[in-house]
């Protein structure tokens, strides 16, 4: 015997997995009609859109985390250095037992847009299930994940045997441009040994995911200028290229014939180890009937590992208000995806070399920088990812598979920085059938049953292990 004062940890979780599998199931459906809740609200954080429904939504996360237990919850800004205030973002706590590490849960609240009327068979905002899936805004992305926090604590109630902070951002969907500051500023309140990320995907409806790696992400647009001022197509056209088309050949520079990118100087991480079976990548995207996939190598190396390039915007005379004239400028917007190991600054450069250096026939081409996001790469092992391989592998009764996304969480790379010490946890609650940030976004409800489970016993085995 020591002097030492005794934890005050509660006894080591011997709550089986089936009894916690059925404790789930008889909470499930009043979280699901949580997740509908949190849906009907259009807190979209696009500042084209209403930002008073953001407000709105922080309250009922707020009310939710209240009524799970949560001993301190607030709905908390800060302000970056650009003066920029933040949307509203909840931060929920409840202590650790003595001993006992502290877990911070993520999740955000806002939305993207709803986009096209047409996209949705259903309204965006009046969520609706169909085949055992859930539609709606935000259904997956990431209204999900802010369930599979509140249903992991409402479950465990009592019994929870570590510190939790629950941090609900608002502001993801814009790129979380004051997350740095709202780290700073509230580092005290969120500061935790594990972090969990509830914001990626699962392998497939079946098969659980850990997120181990994230494309980062760089962009610019980019000008091409060749005439003064716009001429006359009859009596000028022939010996000069409008800029539409100059832009379109320099673009088309920008990947080989087999469809890699073939910018200069950007690095390929590793091939990951697992594969995406091309048909069901094809049904995934919707694909159209004998269109090649572009590019080499292993699909997952091709979403995850390797850089990817698209034009996502395009600046010209639109087909409505065309005129018989060369059109002297042309605008396009490039995306660039990195994978880990690449610097986004090495890769804007390498991009704008080559943009500089392919001008077609001489026209002017003038890049300006856009966003800069880093990508991620856990570490190859750690006892928090064990424990959450072997939450993933209890809850879907399959062993999980390490995964990487093809799309970027740029905050990610800021939580290692303000929390180096931290073990991150990317989970998901998205199957590649979700369409987050698409028309017809779903979540699938039996899979979020299992990631709340997968949280409980996560939460369950960190107070123990
Ligand atoms: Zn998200």
């Amino acid at each position: 015997m020591t002097d030492e004062p005794r934890p005050q940890t509660p006894p080591p979780a011997t709550t089986s997995v089936g009894e916690l599998r059925r404790r789930v199931a008889a909470a499930f459906p009043a979280l699901r009609s949580d997740l509908e809740a949190l849906v009907r609200i259009p807190s979209v954080s696009n500042p084209a859109f209403d930002q008073a429904h953001l407000a709105a939504s922080a309250a009922a996360v707020a009310d939710l985390l209240r009524g799970v237990g949560m001993a301190q919850v607030q709905v908390l800004t800060a302000t970056n250095p650009d003066g920029l205030v933040s949307r509203p973002a909840v931060v929920a706590r409840r202590p650790a037992p003595a001993g006992a590490p502290t877990v911070l849960l993520y999740a955000h609240h806002d939305v993207q847009p709803p986009g096209a009327a047409d996209a949705w068979q259903t309204d965006p905002y009046e969520p609706t299930e169909r085949g055992g899936r859930l539609y709606g805004r935000g259904a997956a992305d990431d209204k999900a994940g802010v369930i599979a926090h509140v249903g992991a604590l409402r479950v465990l109630g009592d019994e929870l045997g570590v510190g939790v902070t629950v941090f609900v951002e608002g502001e993801e969907e814009v790129g979380s441009p004051t997350f740095v500051a709202f780290l700073t500023e509230h580092r005290d309140l969120l500061a935790a040994d594990v972090i969990v990320v509830a914001d990626s995907a699962n392998w497939k409806v079946g098969v659980p995911g850990l997120t181990t790696s994230l494309r980062g992400l760089v962009d610019c647009d980019v000008e091409v200028a060749v005439l003064e001022h716009a001429v006359h197509s009859g009596m000028f056209g022939g010996p000069i290229l409008d800029a539409p088309t100059l832009l379109a050949r320099l673009i088309a520079t920008l990947h080989d014939d087999a469809g890699d990118v073939a910018v200069q100087g950007l690095v390929t991480a590793p091939e990951p180890t697992v594969d995406y079976d091309e048909a069901d990548f094809r049904a995934d995207a919707a694909v159209l009937p004998g269109v090649r996939l572009a590019g080499t190598g292993t699909l997952t190396g091709r979403l995850w590992t390797k850089p990817a390039l698209s034009v996502i915007g395009f600046d010209a005379t639109s087909v409505a208000h065309a005129s018989n004239t060369i059109a002297p400028t042309a605008t396009a917007k490039l995306s660039l995806r990195i994978p880990p190991g690449q610097d986004p600054d090495a890769a804007a450069d390498a991009l704008r070399t080559h943009l500089e250096t392919h001008a077609p026939f001489g026209a002017r081409v003038t890049v300006r920088d856009g966003d800069r996001g880093k990508a991620f790469q856990a570490p190859a092992d750690s006892a928090a990812m064990r424990t959450a391989r072997g939450a993933f592998a209890d809850a879907w009764g399959t062993e999980p598979v390490d995964i990487g996304l093809g799309g970027s969480i740029p905050f990610i790379a800021d939580l290692l920085d303000v929390f180096p010490d931290a073990a991150i946890l990317v989970t998901g609650v998205e199957d590649p059938d979700s369409r987050a940030h698409s028309g017809n976004e779903s979540v699938h409800l039996g899979e979020l049953e299992k990631v709340v489970l997968a949280e409980v016993l996560l939460l369950s085995r960190l107070a123990t292990s």
